[in-house]
């Protein structure tokens, strides 16, 4: 994939399900029509694409996206539902809710998609081109809206067009979205049922399902982007790993492990217990496309430092630095800090 596609609108008919899905497995990025809003969707399993697919909408930060599937049964693959998902799933599913659960073992998502957290959003749109889109991949699709940064969701093709032209491959125009406002976000994780952004679907219709009040999010935070209550700091939390993080090292002390970047290593690195590099050659895409799991791999018994070398803030490295910054964070304060 070249770094300024040119890019293509095309009638959402057969034709252009079966190259969507060419382009996505290939690593492109695809806008396409769902119920809600218009997605911009990377294949969920591929870092890089995922890291283009930041850089395109040029966000300032890394935040999670939601990964859409065909169907409850391929979410299971990815996501572990209790009884309340279980019962929403089943009710609302294909449709304009999404669900915040704990991420499986074996879930196949990058972890660049899920920002680093242990949680992963999913979602089974119900808009025939999403859903064809979809089975032809074989796959989850991360998909935000698709505006750039700070801009507002687009329902049209065309706002599409205006806000990421040169900056995707595909867009495939399937006619105005009906919903028109962002899916209804809840987390069912270990305690009860939170709602975590008011959406597509009422919460009246969830609270009847659940036989109960929803829960609000204790503490609710304004999306710059949806210009909406959103994911609270705790449940949106940060990666945060066990070892110290030592930002912009110049050198490397016994026993720490190395997060490099670019090709030439700081002094000491060859007493580093590990050495893993975000991008020999200094690519920024790259970098982003391996941040969360190389500082994982590196967060090991016996660790207590992580040196990290330092990495341009253009492009996406501002995103890479804002991670870092979050990642560095001593622990009290990590926990009040808001996600983006
Ligand atoms: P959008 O795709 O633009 O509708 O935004 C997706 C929203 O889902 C973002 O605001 C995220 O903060 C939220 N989200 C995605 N994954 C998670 C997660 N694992 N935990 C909490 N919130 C999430
Ligand atoms: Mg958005």
């Amino acid at each position: 994939m070249t770094a300024e596609p040119t890019t293509r609108v095309i009638a959402a008919d057969a034709n252009a399900i079966g190259q969507a899905a060419h382009t996505l497995s290939a690593g492109g990025l695809v806008a396409f029509p769902t119920e809600t809003v218009y997605g911009l969707g990377a294949d969920a399993t591929n870092a890089t694409a995922i890291a283009r697919l930041y850089a395109a909408k040029g966000r300032p930060d890394f935040n999670p996206l939601i990964a859409h599937v065909t169907d409850i049964e391929t979410a299971r693959t990815l996501a572990v539902f209790n009884s309340e998902a279980e019962k929403v799933a089943a009710t609302f599913w294909p449709g304009p809710l999404t669900l915040v659960l704990r991420k499986t073992l074996m879930c196949p998502v990058a972890e660049l998609a899920t920002a680093g957290l242990d949680t992963i959003a999913v979602r089974v749109p119900n808009h025939p081109v999403a859903r064809d889109i979809l089975r032809a991949l074989g796959g989850p699709i991360a998909a935000p809206s698709a505006n750039r940064s700070g801009h507002v969701s687009p329902t049209t093709a065309a706002h599409v067009l205006a806000d990421l032209r040169g900056r995707i491959e595909l867009i495939v125009d399937g006619g105005p979205t009906s919903v028109g406002v962002e899916s209804t976000i809840v987390a069912c994780l270990d305690g009860r049922a939170l709602l975590l952004r008011p959406g597509g679907l009422p919460r009246t219709e969830l609270e009847r399902v659940l036989g109960g009040a929803l829960a609000d999010a204790p503490e609710m935070r304004i999306d710059a982007e949806a210009d909406a209550p959103i994911a609270p700091g705790m449940l949106a939390s940060h990666y945060a790993p066990k070892a110290k993080l030592q930002l912009d090292a110049r050198r490397v002390n016994a026993g720490e492990a190395l997060l490099a970047f670019g090709p030439k290593l700081p002094p000491g690195a060859e007493r580093a217990a590990r050495v893993l590099n975000l991008s020999q050659r200094g690519d920024l895409v790259e970098a982003a496309a391996n941040l969360f799991s190389h500082l994982r791999a590196l967060d090991m018994p016996g660790v207590a430092k992580i040196a990290v070398m330092p990495v341009p803030h253009d492009g996406l490295g501002e995103a890479i630095n804002d991670r870092l910054a979050r990642a560095a964070a001593p622990r009290e304060s990590a926990a009040h800090e808001r996600d983006e």
